[in-house]
């Protein structure tokens, strides 16, 4: 049984959240979702809501597959919501690792919005050397079946999958020195 799927079991025996600070990738590597405050480093601790029961969305999350909130001292925490993340590993189990790393990349940047926590996630899977073209294809796929999303996921996954791309193209063609806000 994987790490991941013995971990949501535990969770959902425990009555609830389960919390980590690392994520098992689609690899099988542990990885950390490091933020910096203040001069100090901090893995992000990642917390599993929900029952697990079918129907049993966690209300906190909205009916996100996971979401971050700051704690009460303002360090970010990446929430899961224990039944979404079942039903994306039964049906589009390439999403998780992008979800890790859209998660990661509002808690370590809490000024991106829905898009660019996108436009990140899918540069850090190819920074990490797991983006290729079956995984993008697939993650378009999963992005193409959201008719109808909120505004701030531009209003239906085929616009959000097309925005993040065209961020993902533009960020490329950026040198790695000079920063977006420099750019007019
Ligand atoms: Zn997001």
């Amino acid at each position: 049984m994987p790490v991941m799927v013995r971990l949501l079991l535990a969770c959902a025996l425990a009555g609830g959240a389960g919390s980590a600070a690392a994520f098992e990738r689609s690899d099988g590597a542990q990885v950390r979702c490091e933020v910096e405050r203040d001069g100090e480093r901090r893995a992000v601790q990642e917390v599993w809501l929900g029952h697990g029961e079918s129907g049993d969305r966690h209300p906190a999350l909205g009916g996100a597959a996971a979401a971050v909130r700051p704690d009460p001292d303002g360090w970010p925490v990446i929430y899961f919501d224990v039944v979404t993340m079942r039903t994306f590993r039964q049906s589009d189990p390439h999403m998780l690792d992008f979800i890790f790393y859209h998660e990661c990349a509002h808690a370590t940047g809490p000024e991106r919005d829905e898009l660019e926590a996108n436009c990140e996630a899918f540069l850090e899977l190819e920074r990490q050397g797991l983006m290729d073209e079956p995984l993008e294809r697939a993650i378009a796929a999963t992005h193409r079946k959201w008719q109808r999303l909120p505004s701030r996921y531009g209003g239906s996954g085929i616009t959000f999958w097309e925005k993040t791309l065209a961020c993902v193209d533009a960020r490329r063609g950026l040198p790695k020195t000079e920063s977006a806000a420099d750019r007019h």
